[in-house]
């Protein structure tokens, strides 16, 4: 059976170095030595100056919507997970829908002044599939408009934007550290920022508020991360590299195999340094798209389909219609794409995929 994605998962033995270390201190969680360690690396990785480890993406979302104090109407992309919408609704704000640029796939900055009113309080755009938005036309906009910023970088691991991580624009970026995502820590996620108030009202979030054992800074919520989950991120920094030459390489190999069919892929930000996060391929309608997976499903091969539903048909957010996000979200697919994904198998889908057209001339 090949998944859409599998879980990279370090030697065994790695692993268990840092489970003794814990079992002999006995701190489990609430900031331990591990999660500094982990937070000081990938700072020192991704070249950041402020990130926290938290216990999921969702979180990061959440925080950093509390933290910028936002109210009101919060503009968004309807092409992304579930999760960027609902962030905002748990929130209490309002999404209010731009719709996607169909070459980027990204929030289409043409359409985002038109959408801003008095109550518009902030942008908070995805970079889909770790590609980043148009940052600089997104944030000249908010300049403007003096809105907010948050990006949701939960694809982001790795991608540079004009020579550094994309996860330093914007107020705030959010990151995933999910098992399914290209660098993991079982569960987890990151808030990144320049600004150090920003950072410190986000440390008092993440641990109830705490000032002290019996004194709290506001209210808060607990967005903290254990050593077992920092532990399996040190172990996965080690292999990064590996991990994401491997997605490059399987991705071209990818290109090369479906060159002579007529697929849209997205096109790629040209101020960026790609990190292959996800091979999507967009089909010409959406009864091809259906086809081609269940094909692939027939042979136990279970492609994605992803981003599916557009966040724009979600019934507990306000209707308005996003024709290009809807539609592309109808005939996008994501194939499988993940560090143990062989060439034998890469080959195999691509023949599946070639066949399902060919039988249907
Ligand atoms: C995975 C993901 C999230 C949520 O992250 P979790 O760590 O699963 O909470 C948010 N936004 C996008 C675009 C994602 O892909």
């Amino acid at each position: 059976m090949i998944n859409v994605t599998k879980p990279f998962l370090p030697p065994q033995e790695e692993y268990k170095q840092y489970i003794d270390e814990i079992w002999q201190r006995a701190w489990l969680t609430n900031n331990g030595p591990l999660v500094n360690e982990l937070e000081l690396k990938l700072k020192k990785y991704l070249n950041l100056k402020h990130l926290l480890f938290l216990n999921n993406g969702t979180m990061a979302l959440q925080l950093a919507i509390k933290a910028l104090n936002l109210t009101g109407e919060i503009i968004t992309t309807p092409f992304s997970y579930v999760a960027t919408t609902s962030s905002i609704v748990w929130q209490h704000c309002k999404p209010v829908f731009v719709d996607i640029d169909s070459k980027t796939l990204n929030i289409n900055p043409q359409l985002i002044e038109q959408a801003i009113t008095p109550n518009t309080s902030a942008i908070l755009a995805t970079h889909v599939f770790g590609n980043p938005c148009d940052i600089d036309a997104i944030e000249a906009i908010a300049k403007k408009h003096n809105l907010k910023t948050i990006y949701d970088a939960a694809h982001c691991f790795g991608t540079t934007y004009k020579g550094e991580s994309v996860l330093n624009y914007g107020d705030i970026s959010c990151i995933s550290f999910h098992a399914t995502k290209l660098f993991h820590t079982i569960e987890g996620g990151a808030v990144a920022t320049q600004k150090p108030e920003l950072l410190e009202k986000m440390a008092y979030l993440r641990n109830f508020g705490h000032n002290g054992p019996y004194e709290f800074n506001g209210v808060g919520i607990n967005g903290k991360n254990s050593e077992f989950h920092a532990a399996m991120g040190l172990c996965n920094l080690n292999y990064i590299e590996a991990i994401l030459d491997k997605r490059k390489k399987d991705s071209l190999r990818y290109d090369k195999w479906l060159a002579d069919m007529i697929f849209q892929r997205p096109e790629i930000n040209p101020k960026c340094n790609y990190n292959y996060a996800y091979y999507s391929v967009i089909f010409s309608s959406e009864s091809e798209c259906v086809g081609v997976l269940s094909e692939l499903n027939k042979r136990n091969i279970f492609s994605r389909r992803y981003f599916y539903p557009s966040l724009s048909t979600l019934n507990y957010v306000p209707q308005n219609k996003c024709k290009m996000s809807e539609d592309i979200a109808s005939r996008i697919l994501c194939l499988p794409l993940y560090y143990d994904l062989s060439n034998t198998e890469i080959d195999m889908i691509c023949r599946y995929i070639k066949r399902y057209f060919k039988s249907r001339k």
